[in-house]
């Protein structure tokens, strides 16, 4: 059952549901055409409250991105789209079609969703401090990918990162040390003729920079599966910044 059929059997044996859903359809977005990525894509008409799979395999890579852009900037502008979170869980239930996944930092002030203004079922969303690639992420994101048909892998740093400031600093404690150990590359890697400390918010943000960078090009080594998929123009692997001030998020790549 497609996210499609989903909707339509909530709406044929629930009133209830029905009308949040008519209610939210007609609310946000009059009876109109549902376009690619849904929501993601379109800030001022249709609103559809999940991605389905003709949709999201009907997308390229170039589309989600720009749809994430758009989520951005309607988060950045304080217009986000109207979520009816319990309609997106309904019409999610069933199954899901993300576009996107997403490698971040647990920073509690950098949440995916929210920054680009997606909905339940749009994007895999990974979330680890200093955002670098492990095993286990890169097992993550080949089932993200290979499996289940999202199109972009995008890592986003951020400003301020408290992981790079612990790399820079050389921050040992219990298992946080193994993880500073894989930003501490960025650190040395960063071309920075200024004061090199964790006190200069400049130089933080470079390093996060070149972590970011870093980080693509080594989900690109490591992963036979994601370059692979990449080479074949099935998915594309890019960079972000989050900027804590104003918002934005900076395509790098
Ligand atoms: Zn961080």
């Amino acid at each position: 059952m497609n996210n499609v059929s989903a909707c339509c059997s909530l709406n044929s044996s629930h009133d209830g549901n029905r009308r949040t859903l008519l209610r939210a359809t007609l609310g946000m977005a009059g009876i109109g055409a549902i376009s690619g990525l849904g929501s993601l894509a379109r800030s001022d008409a249709a609103y559809a409250q999940a991605l389905t799979k003709e949709q999201r395999d009907g997308m390229t890579p170039d589309q989600v991105i720009d749809a994430l852009k758009q989520g951005n900037e309607r988060f950045r502008s304080g217009k986000p789209q109207a979520h009816n979170y319990l309609a997106q869980k309904q019409a999610t239930a069933a199954g899901q079609y993300p576009a996107a996944v997403i490698l971040s930092c647990i920073d509690s002030r950098a949440p995916a969703e929210i920054i680009l203004d997606g909905r339940i079922g749009d994007a895999f969303n990974a979330r680890i401090a200093g955002n670098i690639a492990n095993d286990d992420l890169l097992g993550s994101m080949e089932f993200a990918c290979a499996a289940a048909g999202a199109k972009v892998i995008l890592v986003m740093g951020h400003t301020a990162c408290g992981a790079v400031k612990g790399a820079i600093d050389g921050v040992e404690l219990g298992h946080l040390t193994g993880l500073l150990n894989k930003i501490k590359p960025a650190v040395s890697a960063t071309v920075y003729s200024g004061e090199r400390t964790s006190k200069n918010a400049a130089f933080v943000d470079e390093v996060a920079k070149t972590n970011v960078l870093q980080t693509v090009a080594n989900v690109r080594r490591q992963s036979n599966v994601l370059a692979g998929l990449e080479r074949d123009g099935k998915i594309k692997i890019v960079g972000s910044m989050y900027h804590l001030v104003g918002g934005r998020v900076e395509f790098l790549t």
